[in-house]
């Protein structure tokens, strides 16, 4: 019988109201079921929303470093559990053992980052215009946040955002995405044991369509952290705008990887490689573009083509593999429906295509590596985010042309430039609108004290990672001490005359 999972409400673990669930399934061997969830719908969230608005006092007046402790204890947790995080995450949604301990790492990262942090939330305390007056800055929590997140970072991204709003004193009502609910699970599990107080982190699966909207449209949630889809960011923020809530977006991306003459040709191609394939392309980070120079076309795109041919797809269980499978049939019926557009639009489909089928292929769903060429600016496979294993190979003839086809799209996430002259790198840090560049590394591979989101239509301007998050997740109150003992008016008894 198939493991059942339960949303955790008030400290408790239980079923959706309604009684109905929803199955979870391994995209490598579709015959394997995960478990069964809770398809929760509007009444479940109403519950998490009470008892997270009943904890909220309770959860803000524990010392911000004993809330600290709590979540650096979560993150030694996670060090302990991190094989069997890794591994139940590659069940769920199919990326490599190497990449889910990666991502279990990303986690325990940000929990030893919040227990610093603890110790760190810093004001600011300045001088008064006027005399016998002081001024300084303190940081309140917003109350309940709403969080909900996408299945390509089923530990990391939760991570990025309940450490730092549990850290402000929030409580939270955390959807996750359908396809990954048991890495989720195991997280909240991990806070409970943790320490964190019944009622302050609330979990229900679910539909993004009921539970996800009734998240959204709930008068006592005051802030939504998404990341996910730029359809549904859009959609998020509309309900947010109407109701004048906060709301932090990070959303998807179509990310270049520009490659000048005089770069290193061997480490550029394990540089694409690892961008455009690894996570089997399922990354908003993931290099979608490659921007070749001319001069280097023919043998970079050899040699490129050689080793893409040598990635081994297969289970992420396995070590031998280098490439998962894709999240579910109907990620994979997009992909290749965007194989189709390519090949529609005059794109030469140089390599790959196609599903992998026949034996170990057989229960799930595998996809070639693929690669196009003669990829000309404005097609839809070079401005569309495909989040799926497939490389747009666009050709160029000098710098100028490479970064304004770089900036050509309505993403601004990341982006990557191979060169050896300091002059290049120095204006592609100035002229590439992405909120991350990286010089001589690829498009993927951000870390968790940095500031991680995008320029345009990636978010609406907010960051994770590092210290970011934490104005997000707080209200800055400005406190006024006037000790003259009498009226003050800043701005008219102040005024400066000549
Ligand atoms: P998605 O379809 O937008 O889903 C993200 C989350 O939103 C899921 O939990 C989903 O629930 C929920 N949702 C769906 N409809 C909703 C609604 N009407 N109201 C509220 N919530 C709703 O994205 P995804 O397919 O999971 O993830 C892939 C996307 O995420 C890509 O576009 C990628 O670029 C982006 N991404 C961005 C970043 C970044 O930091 N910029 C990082 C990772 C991924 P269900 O699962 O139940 O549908
Ligand atoms: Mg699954």
């Amino acid at each position: 019988m198939a493991k059942k999972f339960h949303n955790f409400i008030n400290g408790e673990w239980v079923d959706a109201e309604s009684g109905e669930t929803f199955e979870n399934r391994n995209p490598a061997n579709w015959n394997e079921l995960i478990g069964t969830f809770p398809k929760s719908d509007k009444e479940d969230v109403e519950h998490a929303v009470e008892a997270a608005v009943a904890q909220r006092d309770a959860w803000a007046n524990l010392p911000v470093p004993k809330r600290g402790q709590i979540l650096g204890r979560a993150g030694d947790i996670m060090v302990k559990r991190k094989e069997e995080i890794a591994k139940l995450m590659t069940r769920e949604m199919g990326k490599i053992l190497k990449e889910t301990r990666g991502d279990t790492q990303e986690g325990i990262d940000t929990a030893y980052y919040a227990f610093g942090e603890a110790r760190r939330l810093y004001g600011v305390t300045s001088t008064s215009e006027l005399t016998n007056k002081a001024t300084y800055t303190i940081i309140k929590p917003i109350g309940t946040a709403g969080i909900i997140s996408p299945w390509n970072f089923p530990m990391a991204i939760p991570c990025w955002k309940i450490f730092p709003a549990l850290l402000m004193g929030n409580t939270i009502v955390f959807k996750p995405a359908s396809d990954t609910p048991a890495t989720a699970t195991k997280f909240v599990e991990i806070l409970n044991e943790a320490g964190v107080p019944k009622g302050v982190v609330n979990l229900v699966h679910g539909p993004g369509s009921t539970v996800g909207e009734a998240i959204l449209k709930h008068p006592d949630i005051g802030v939504i952290s998404f990341t996910g889809s730029s359809a549904v960011g859009r959609r998020i923020a509309e309900v947010a705008g109407k109701n004048l809530k906060r709301v932090s977006l990070e959303l998807g991306g179509k990310n270049p990887q520009i490659v000048m003459p005089d770069a290193d040709i061997e480490l550029a191609i394990e540089g694409v490689l690892w961008g455009a394939f690894g996570t089997t392309g399922q990354r908003c980070t993931a290099t979608s573009r490659l921007i070749l120079h001319g001069d280097i076309y023919d043998e970079f795109m050899d040699i490129l083509i050689k080793r893409t041919k040598d990635l081994r797809v297969g289970d992420g269980l396995l070590e031998s593999s280098d490439v998962g499978p894709i999240i579910n049939e109907s990620q994979l019926k997009i992909i290749l429906n965007y194989v189709d557009i390519g090949k529609q639009e005059g794109a030469k489909l140089l390599l790959g295509g196609k599903r992998l089928t026949g034996g170990k292929y057989d229960n799930g769903f595998f996809m070639e590596p693929t690669i196009f060429t003669e990829v000309e600016p404005g097609m839809r496979i070079e401005q569309e985010e495909i989040f799926g294993p497939v490389l747009s190979v666009i050709r160029i003839f000098d710098f100028e042309e490479a970064i304004a086809v770089a900036n050509d799209i309505e993403y601004g996430l990341s982006s990557s430039i191979y060169t050896n002259n300091i002059l290049y790198a120095m204006k592609a840090i100035d002229k590439l609108e992405a909120g991350i560049t990286y010089i001589n590394a690829p498009t993927i591979g951000a870390e968790c004290h940095m500031p991680f989101g995008g320029f345009k239509n990636t978010g609406n301007g907010h960051r994770e990672g590092g210290k970011w998050p934490y104005e997000v997740f707080g209200e800055i109150k400005t406190v006024y001490i006037d000790y003259s003992g009498k009226l003050q008016k800043a701005q008219i008894d102040t005024e400066i005359t000549k």
